[in-house]
């Protein structure tokens, strides 16, 4: 098996939204990549300025039960599979999540801006070409803006890939630190955890979400961490693990989480040894 530092992973994705295999597909790529808890976290995104609210990157917003069943029926033996779901926060269309998630028994329930207003933030590096410098500030300042209210809102219980806006390396050149540090602020005032989320590593920014001088922000909170690779494929559940644990243990976290049932656990951040499956 593997050797993998913080064998643990809530953020991924399959062909119920924009990844490229199913459930059972994923879920056997990472028991075979060492890890000993998978979270299966597809979008769920009701999205204020589209007809019915559908987008074309989320599940079918009726066939959220049909998903659930699904990541249930995907249990394995050699790993235990989380259910978990990515929601977008939008100021116009959060207040429907909780009727809509009622009554699921959610392991982990990541929140995401994708959007700033309509402006697809991760969508492609050509929407952000035409901008002015302005505009691209604004841009990040709209972003900050909503994960702080996504932090007050109170419905999740892990950030998704915190700092997205530096994705096609368009970046701000106002000061927005006053910004930056509010949600930062709220997201500890809420006790929530933020995630280091690999997948920038492999995007144009070359660098993790969040960045380093973020995480060491989040540490001096207190805010915990949980590493994630956002996996759309069978070949990247666990791409840069050791390299994120390096990082955490580099900036003195000593510590990632696990999620079960929404309830977080601490543990300890290892970098060596054979890590044994703790039947959690
Ligand atoms: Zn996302
Ligand atoms: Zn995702």
């Amino acid at each position: 098996m593997p050797i993998l530092p913080a064998p643990y992973s809530y953020h991924n994705h399959s062909t119920w939204s924009d990844g490229t295999r199913s459930i059972a597909e994923m879920a056997a790529a990472a028991a075979a990549a060492g890890l000993v808890e998978f979270g299966m976290s597809d979008h769920y995104v009701l999205i204020p300025h589209q007809p019915n609210n559908a987008s074309e990157w989320s599940m079918p917003l009726d066939r959220l039960h049909d998903y659930v069943a699904e990541v249930q029926a995907a249990q394995r033996e050699d790993i235990q599979v989380r259910l978990c779901l990515e929601a977008d926060y939008f100021p116009e269309t959060w207040r429907e999540l909780p009727g809509r998630l009622a009554g699921i028994p959610f392991d982990c329930l990541i929140g995401s801006v994708h959007y700033a207003n309509e402006f697809p933030i991760d969508g492609n590096a050509a929407f952000w070409t035409p901008l002015s410098q302005e505009q691209v500030d604004e841009v990040h300042r709209l972003y900050w803006t909503r994960i702080r209210e996504l932090a007050e809102c109170g419905l999740f219980d892990l950030v998704g890939h915190l700092d997205l806006p530096k994705k096609f390396g368009f970046y701000p050149k106002a000061d927005l630190s006053r910004e930056r540090e509010a949600a930062l602020d709220a997201i500890a005032a809420a006790g929530l955890a933020i995630e280091l989320n690999t997948a920038g590593w492999d995007k144009p920014c070359a660098e993790c979400y969040p960045a380093p001088d973020l995480l060491r922000a989040a540490r001096r909170r207190e805010i915990p961490v949980a590493i994630s690779a956002d996996s759309h494929a069978p070949g990247t559940v666990t791409a840069h693990f050791r390299r994120a644990a390096e990082l955490l243990r580099g900036l003195g976290f000593a510590a990632t989480v696990r999620f079960r049932q929404r309830e977080r656990f601490a543990v300890p951040l290892e970098l060596g040894g054979e890590i044994a499956n703790p039947g959690f």
